[in-house]
C-alpha cells in the first residue's frame, strides 16, 4: 500500500542528513512511499500538495523501546520504582488481557505514537501467553500504519512460530535477560535466538540489579545483535564492554529518572564511547508518548551529569534531536531506511505548525520546537508516504473510530474485571 503521491511545497527542512542540513522554502516529492526528490520548485501535477510554510518539517521520530500493549491503560500510574510499577500495572493488569486486549491496546498504542510523530517504534511485547496474543499484537500493528520492529516477548517457542508465520515481518526477541533469568536460561534464550537470526533486547542497567553486561560477558553472549533498554546503573566497564561488542542502548530519560531506576541516563556516556543509542518512552502507562518531552529531559540531565561530573557536556539540542531519529534508527539497523529526510529513504515525515505562539520564536525553528513543542504541535504525519495525521487529528476516519471503540470496550473490561 503506497497511496497517492504527496507533494509537500516550501517548507523549513531540518533534514537530519549531513549533505543536505537544512533548507529553506524546500519542497519533497512522496512517491510509492518513498522520499522521491527534494528540491526548490518541484511540480508534480497529479500529487496531493501540502502547504508546508511556516513548518519545520523534520523526520519522523524513532522510538527504540515501547510497550504498545500498554495503549489501552496508558497514563494510569505515575510511580516511583520498579516495585510500585510491577505491583501498579504488570500485576493487577497483564494477565486479564485477552487476544482483543492486546489487539486494542497495541492499535491505541501505535497510533498514540503516530500522533506524537513518531514513525517507528520498536514494540517490546511482553504480554504474550499464548500465539492467539502474538497473532493480535502483530495485526494491531500492521492495521496501525506505524513502521514497527515487533520485539517478540513470549516464549522462544512462540517466537518460532511467528517467525514461521510472518517471514518478512521486522521482528526481534524481547528476552527476560540476566536479572529475570538463571544464567542457563540466559544461555539457551539467546541461542535460540540466534539461531533465529534476530536481534536481541533485554532490560538491563537499572538500580539494584547490577551487573547484567558483565553476566552475559562470562557466557560470551555479547554482541551487536543485542539491545539494552536503560543502562543507566551500566559500570563504566560494562558500557565499553557494549561499545567494543558493537552492542545498542535505549534510553528513556523520563522513566529512568521518574522511577529511580538509576542516577541518570546514560546518554552522554554511551554517545562518547561511539555507543549506537536511541531514545524511548518505555511504558506508557506511566510516561508519555511523545519524544520532545524525552529530548528535553536527556539534555536537561545530561547536562547536570556533566556539572556534577565536573565534565560540562558539548551535547546540544540538535544532537538530541539527531539522537530521536536518525540514532534511533540505527539502533534496529534502519539508519539506511528512515531517520533523515534524504532521496530514496522511506517518507516518515513529519511537520510542526509554527505559527503556535509558543513556536514564534526569535531564531533557530529547531531550537524553538526543541523547548516548546508536544505531540498537538505536529500537525501532519506521513509513515511510509501514507499520511496519518493531517491538519492536527489522525486520519483515516472509520479507523481510528474503530480503534477508539476497541479501546473503550476493552477498558471497560479491564477495569471490572
Ligand atoms: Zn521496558
Amino acid at each position: 500500500m503506497s497511496g497517492r503521491d504527496v507533494l509537500i511545497k516550501s517548507g523549513y527542512l531540518a533534514t537530519g542528513d549531513r549533505d543536505l542540513g537544512d533548507l529553506h522554502g524546500t519542497d519533497i516529492l512522496v512517491r510509492d512511499g518513498l522520499i522521491a526528490e527534494i528540491g526548490v520548485g518541484l511540480a508534480a501535477p497529479d500529487a496531493l500538495e501540502v502547504d508546508a510554510r511556516r513548518r519545520l518539517v523534520l523526520p519522523g521520530f524513532v522510538d527504540t523501546h515501547r510497550h504498545l500493549w500498554l495503549g489501552a491503560i496508558s497514563a494510569s500510574v505515575a510511580v516511583d520504582s520498579l516495585a510500585a510499577y510491577s505491583r501498579a500495572v504488570m500485576g493487577p493488569f497483564a494477565g486479564r488481557y485477552r487476544p482483543e486486549d492486546v489487539y486494542a491496546g497495541v492499535l491505541w498504542g501505535a497510533l498514540l505514537a503516530l500522533n506524537a510523530g513518531v514513525t517507528t517504534v520498536a514494540d517490546w511485547a511482553h504480554n504474550l501467553p499464548s500465539s492467539e496474543h502474538t497473532a493480535a499484537n502483530v495485526e494491531a500493528l500492521q492495521h496501525s500504519g506505524v513502521g514497527a520492529v515487533f520485539l517478540h516477548g513470549g516464549s522462544i517457542a512462540d517466537a518460532y512460530r511467528a517467525r514461521e508465520q510472518w517471514p518478512d515481518l521486522r521482528m526481534g526477541v524481547a528476552l527476560r535477560g540476566p536479572y529475570f533469568s538463571t544464567p542457563e536460561e540466559t544461555r539457551s534464550d539467546f541461542a535460540r535466538a540466534r539461531e533465529l537470526a534476530l536481534p536481541i533486547s533485554v532490560h538491563a542497567g537499572v538500580a539494584g540489579y547490577p551487573g547484567a553486561v558483565h553476566q552475559l560477558a562470562e557466557s560470551d553472549l555479547l554482541g551487536p545483535d543485542v539491545n539494552f533498554a536503560h543502562g543507566s546503573e551500566f559500570s563504566t566497564d560494562e558500557l565499553g564492554m557494549v561499545a567494543a561488542t558493537g552492542g545498542t542502548l535505549s534510553v528513556s530519560p523520563t522513566v529512568d529518572m521518574s522511577m529511580a531506576l538509576g542516577t541518570y541516563p546514560a546518554l552522554g556516556s554511551a554517545l562518547e564511547r561511539g555507543v549506537a543509542v536511541g531514545l524511548a518512552a518505555d511504558t506508557i502507562a506511566s510516561a508519555g508518548t511523545d519524544l520532545f518531552s524525552e529530548m528535553r529531559l536527556a539534555l536537561a540531565a545530561e547536562r547536570s551529569r556533566g556539572t556534577c561530573a565536573g565534565e560540562p557536556t558539548t551535547l546540544g539540542h540538535r544532537d538530541v534531536l539527531q539522537v530521536a531519529t536518525h540514532g534511533g534508527a540505527a539502533v534496529w539497523g534502519l539508519g539506511e531506511q528512515t531517520g533523515t529526510l534524504t532521496p530514496g529513504k522511506t517518507a516518515d515525515i513529519i511537520m510542526v505548525d509554527m505559527r503556535a505562539p509558543h513556536l514564534d520564536g526569535f531564531g533557530d525553528p529547531v531550537l524553538a520546537v526543541l523547548l516548546n513543542a508536544g505531540p498537538s504541535d505536529v500537525e501532519t504525519v506521513l509513515a511510509a508516504g501514507l499520511i496519518v495525521k493531517a491538519s492536527g487529528r489522525l486520519v483515516g476516519g472509520t479507523h481510528v473510530e474503530t480503534a477508539r471503540a476497541l479501546l473503550k470496550d476493552s477498558r471497560e473490561r479491564l477495569r471490572q474485571s
